[in-house]
């Protein structure tokens, strides 16, 4: 290795010795730089210390003019500096001043050097300064050169985010280790939750950087490797893969990074070069951070991400940490960060201290964040790199209404956070209020509010709500939540607790929406081109009966001597209708022929959620007991969007005249069959929609539960009459100037209604 002395196994042991020698920070700093010129035979190595307003700071020189020191100061977007620090990656130049990022310093006396390396010092992905050495002759370092300076990076990285710099700082130029941060993600569970952070996946601390016995190391980094090996073929060969992030595809990228040569050799070259074994994962790992953060190739992204899990899984086999800290000893105001989790992971923390949840990939249709909604917390996501920015204990607040996370708030915005709270707070007081009163309009018009629910978490919600009953129990949800196919007896129990939580208030089970994006871990995929439109609900339950019929009599067996109410997802036809209906009266027979005990009556109905239904109203309802509207599909089939897509979703209105007029002629036709009613999408679950709906006369609503109260309070003060005089013309005349939204805005104001 030219220029060297001695390589990077000695200079990291003299390091480590001015690491532990008692002198002030500036001092050990200076010694540093002194250490590794002279190790790298360079004229110049220098420190530079990213700071809180985003600046870079000469910290310590050797070479450069010392007066420089802690007066030079650049940009992320000046100079060759902050290109290394912008790109989180090295530069190596043996003309520096014929680079275009060049940027002359006088101050400095760097005109003279044309040779520099500059390389990031990385923390977790995250840079926090740049150690740059030059030379006076176009000299090009080797890449061991490239590779020792990294690797000496890390004591400063160390250094840095030990906080030992910040004395040297002056205020409001401190080194960017806590900054405040904030960040926009996509909202997937409301409420507003001020905590600290808990690491789902804690990261591992290291301590000990620098090696005393390079074989030792090497053993425990090879050991290491081959338990995880082991570990991984016998998760895969088990087939034991369930819960969430962790599917059988994923664990096979592991897999095959685990052999991946590249990545082995990398960390074997760390250890090599005088790290310990856990500093040499942590040093190839921040590279591949820093390299994920800024790639934009998704599929790329998604290896680098992979490649991150099994770095962590790999420091955790070298450090001996095998579990995670226990679920049940969480802080009070716990606010959990994780880089993706599955719903049963969440379900096992102690829901009385968790606040809130913040995760890097999963959208609001995933398990978690339905899981998250039911237990009440906030939660927000695509806040990317999140785990690598958190430290445990960090002050967070989680903004699940807009997607707004604040780490380490301003003591401005924590007053303000803190003020919405008490504000909800009293909010919900008031809606408690409003618990044991009917909900009746002002006018007189009855209106039953029913909540959604769909895991034994959401029960107690019926008294908390003071709710009329279920009205949409979605039982697929204890099977996402499941990491193998829930047994018969299982699917008994949940039912039977959810009747016995009901009490007298009716519970509406719909059989199983799997399919489409309501995937089983446990269950084989199908590609489908548009999973929306394809093989899920009940045409999954009529292809496939065995799984339909032992719910159905799962459900039938859990209601003995009660009333049941059953109805049938995404009936696109007729005659799917038909075919479900049979399979109940199937059981119900075979029940009977078996001496069980039967129900004491059985209700069996539709949801109304494709449009073709709306075109056979008139044979459909004389066969049903009860239709239930599902907006959220309704309206995505009605206008063609995806109502999962953000960048469509949002695109039209349904409380515009197309979709009021249909959920018109739906409640309108009921009622001229006298079967009833209830909408049970999104849309009942905002104030304004349950009061255009209340408006076009619906009589029965079932609503996320924390929507209860708003709801509730706002129906109270609401003249039904007066609204349908409203809603009822506008929708006859086609050629309404004012939007009906804003229409009903103005309406609510004007009758002091709260939206
Ligand atoms: C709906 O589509 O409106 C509905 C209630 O069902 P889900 O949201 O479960 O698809
Ligand atoms: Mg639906």
């Amino acid at each position: 290795m030219r220029g060297a002395l001695g390589g990077p196994r000695v200079l990291l042991r003299r390091l480590r010795e001015v690491m532990a020698e008692p002198v002030s920070a500036q001092e050990r700093l200076d010694k540093i730089v002194v250490l590794i010129a002279a190790n790298m035979v360079a004229e110049v190595c220098s420190v530079y210390v990213l700071r809180v307003d985003g600046t870079l700071e000469l910290y310590a020189t050797e070479g450069l003019k010392r007066e420089a020191v802690h007066q030079t100061v650049m940009r992320t977007d000046e100079g060759l500096v902050g290109l290394v620090a912008s790109q989180a990656n090295p530069i190596n130049l043996s003309d520096a001043q014929s680079h275009p990022a060049f940027a002359y310093r006088p101050e400095t006396g760097e005109e003279i050097y044309h040779s520099f390396l500059g390389v990031p010092i990385l923390r977790a992905g995250n840079t926090l300064g740049v150690l740059v050495v030059q030379n006076r002759a176009h000299r090009t370092y080797s890449e061991e050169e490239v590779e020792a300076l990294q690797t000496t990076s890390m004591v400063l990285a160390e250094m840095i985010a030990s906080g030992e710099l910040s004395a040297l700082a002056k205020p409001g130029a401190e080194p960017a280790v806590h900054p405040q941060r904030s960040f926009t993600g996509v909202p997937l569970a409301e409420g507003i939750a001020l905590g600290h952070v808990v690491l789902h996946e804690p990261r591992v601390t290291i301590t000990n950087f620098i090696a005393d016995d390079v074989q030792k190391e090497l053993k425990r980094l090879e050991d290491a490797i081959a338990t995880l090996r082991t570990d991984l073929d016998t998760l895969l060969d088990r087939g034991e893969v369930s819960d969430g992030p962790e599917s059988r595809e994923i664990l096979e990228a592991y897999r095959m990074f685990a052999h991946d040569r590249g990545w082995l050799d990398r960390m074997r070259e760390a250890v090599a070069s005088g790290l310990t074994a856990e500093a040499a994962v942590e040093r190839v790992q921040s590279d591949s951070r820093a390299r994920m953060m800024r790639a934009t190739d998704p599929y790329l992204r998604e290896r680098l991400h992979d490649l991150d899990d099994l770095a962590n899984r790999l420091m955790r086999q070298i450090m001996g940490v095998r579990h995670a800290p226990r679920k049940d000893q969480l802080p009070d105001n716990a606010i959990l960060v994780a880089r993706a989790m599955g719903p049963a992971a969440l379900l096992d923390y102690d829901r009385t201290r968790l606040r809130g949840l913040v995760i890097e990939e999963g959208g609001p249709t995933s398990h978690v964040a339905i899981v998250a909604r039911a237990i009440g917390i906030a939660a927000v996501s695509q806040i990317e790199n999140v785990t690598g920015i958190v430290d445990a204990g960090d002050p967070i607040i989680v903004d699940g209404t807009t997607g707004e996370i604040y780490l380490r708030p301003p003591h401005d915005v924590e007053n303000a956070y803190a003020e919405r709270v008490r504000l909800r707070a009293r909010r919900q007081a008031q809606y408690q209020a409003l618990r044991g009163r009917p909900c009746v309009t002002k006018d007189g018009q009855p209106v039953a509010l029913m909540i959604n629910a769909g895991l034994l978490v959401d029960l107690p919600h019926i008294e908390e709500t003071g709710a009329a009953g279920i009205g949409l129990f979605r039982t697929e949800l204890q099977f996402m939540v499941a990491p193998s196919m829930p047994r018969i007896a299982e699917q008994l129990a949940l039912y039977r607790a959810v009747l016995d939580a009901a009490g007298k208030k009716p519970v509406t089970f719909r059989t199983l929406d799997i399919g489409g994006d309501k995937v089983l871990p446990y269950m084989q995929a199908f590609e489908e081109e548009n999973p929306a439109l394809g093989w899920r609900a009940i045409r999954l339950g009529l292809d496939r009966p065995g799984l339909m019929r032992s719910q159905i009599r799962a459900l039938l067996r859990a209601a003995t001597g009660r009333a049941l109410r059953i109805m049938f997802p995404m009936v696109a036809v007729v005659d799917e209708f038909d075919q479900g209906k049979v399979m109940v009266e199937n059981e119900l027979t075979h029940l009977r022929r078996h001496g069980h005990g039967l129900p004491e009556r059985v209700e069996v109905g539709a949801m109304v959620e494709v449009p073709s239904l709306l075109f056979q109203l008139d044979e459909l309802l004389p066969r049903v007991d009860f239709l239930s509207v599902g907006s959220n599909d309704l309206v995505q089939f009605l206008y063609a969007i995806d109502r999962g897509n953000t960048r469509v979703a949002e695109r039209f209105d349904p409380i515009s005249a197309p979709a009021l007029r249909v959920f018109r002629d739906i409640v309108d036709k009921g009622n001229q069959y006298k079967k009833p009613v209830t909408l049970c999408g999104e849309l009942a679950s905002k104030p304004i929609g349950a009061l255009a709906l209340v408006a076009l006369g619906y009589r029965s609503l079932s609503l996320t539960p924390s929507a209860i109260g708003p709801v509730k309070a706002m129906l109270l003060d609401l003249d039904a009459a007066k609204a349908e005089a409203l809603l009822r013309p506008l929708l006859d005349n086609n050629r309404v100037s004012m939007p009906i939204r804003k229409r009903l805005e103005e309406f609510a104001v004007a009758e002091g209604l709260q939206l």
